[in-house]
């Protein structure tokens, strides 16, 4: 049976290239990067050339990434390492994030705020997207932490970051940005010199962006002070104490200078991209609009083969490869089994909540009615899905859909 995988946002495949590079550093060039001899200093250069491969695309200095096992490290080292020490000091201190975060953000918040730290979580509007003017009101003179995540991981809606981060730096230019800008690295171009030049602290996981899983990076610009999650050697600037991983970083390099070149390519229509060995529907996605495409492509398709099918979350502001369908049964849970049977793997959300049947979190604060959120599924397509997967999986989902609505009719 074909498999088609659309659960690009709970995790996305490994490049063979990635693959490629990071093996050598399981064997012959293996070694501790803070050793003094040739292989822990083969090792020391294998882990900055990586630095320098992520910071390029994120346009940052080398010296501002931090390597981490993933985004919720990232994220909580972000919350906890700005805003614990004030609590350690007895200051006030105010953070602003959002409803609609990942739990990666969410707990640690919670955690803060059980602890002292008063925090605000911005609603968004019915899109899945935040409201500036929102945002304006809700700072105050104790604010030291803003958190707002670049792309939403459910619906793909991507927040007015910059905006944000003008508004809060004009309000107090000591307050710290942070962003969880884990669905959007490899889909969006990420410029921290650019349009994100307020943004102080930004996630990234590598096993979003065709890296393996455990690996990830926090950013933190030059001069932000932040206390360490982990207490042991000086790794990492004194920010991250543990032997590095150097082949997920080594690989997590390499995914960065993949993900520069495909952000790079020019648009061209999906239609007449060329074909790989002469064959028709053999196409891969080789850019951000054609990833886009082959994604509106499934949802228009299924908008006129299901009838009631809406798309959750803006359609305007979201990142190419994700659409989020409410489809017009009782409960997506059988649909997504259904699927599963046939070859097709999509989600209910957030790869956390997958099986469990409790409505997606993010979809409530929309505005949905606890129904409409458990009807509802996520397809995530990866830059290595096909136009022939996508023209197949239109079939096996419309088929499903309409199988389920009869049982039940
Ligand atoms: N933040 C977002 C937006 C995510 O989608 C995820 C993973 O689904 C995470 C954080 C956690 O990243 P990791 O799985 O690397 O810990």
């Amino acid at each position: 049976m074909q498999r088609i995988y659309l659960d690009a946002n709970a995790t996305t495949p490994v490049l063979p290239e990635v693959v490629e590079a990071m093996l050598p550093y399981f064997t012959e060039s293996s070694g501790n990067p803070s050793s003094a001899h040739h292989s822990g200093q083969r090792a020391r250069g294998a882990v900055e050339m990586a630095r320098i491969a992520v910071a390029k695309l994120l346009r940052c200095a080398a010296k501002e990434i931090v390597f981490t096992s993933g985004g919720t490290e990232s994220d909580n080292l972000a919350l906890l390492g700005v805003l614990q020490p004030y609590l350690d000091r007895n200051e006030p201190a105010h953070l602003i994030t959002s409803q609609i975060e990942h739990h990666a953000v969410l707990y640690p918040a919670e955690s803060l705020e059980q602890r002292g730290v008063k925090v605000t979580y911005l609603a968004p509007n019915s899109e899945g997207i935040l409201d500036p003017a929102a945002f304006e009101a809700a700072l105050r003179p104790h604010t030291r932490l803003v958190s707002i995540m670049l792309a939403n991981n459910e619906t793909g809606a991507i927040q007015p970051l910059g905006k944000l981060a003008r508004i809060a730096k004009a309000y107090n230019a000591n307050i710290l940005i942070h962003t969880d800008a884990v669905q959007a690295a490899g889909k969006l171009p990420l410029d921290l010199s650019g349009e994100f030049k307020n943004v102080d602290l930004l996630s990234l996981s590598g096993h979003k962006m065709y890296a393996p899983q455990g690996t990830g990076i926090l950013f933190v610009r030059d001069g932000v002070k932040l206390a360490p999650l982990f207490l042991g050697g000086p790794h990492e600037r004194q920010r991250r104490a543990g032997t590095e991983n150097v082949p997920g970083i080594v690989a997590l390099g390499r995914a960065a200078q993949i993900a520069q070149q495909w952000l790079d390519l020019a648009p061209t229509d999906v239609s007449s991209r060329p074909e790989p060995n002469g064959h028709s529907g053999e196409t891969r996605s080789s850019g951000p609009p054609q990833l886009a495409a082959l994604r509106d492509k499934l949802e228009s398709g299924l908008l006129a083969a299901i009838p009631g099918t809406v798309v959750n979350g803006s359609t305007l502001h979201r990142t190419p490869n994700t659409t989020h369908l409410r489809f017009p049964i009782d409960h997506a849970e059988p649909l997504l089994y259904a699927l599963d049977m046939e070859g097709v793997a999509v989600s209910f959300g957030s790869a956390c909540q997958s099986g469990a049947t409790e409505p997606s979190h993010v979809l409530l604060a929309m505005g949905l009615a606890p129904a409409q959120a458990r009807s509802s599924l996520r397809l995530s397509l990866s830059r290595l899905t096909t136009e022939e997967e996508i023209d197949h999986a239109l079939n096996i989902i419309a088929a499903a859909v309409s199988r389920l609505q009869s049982i039940h009719a």
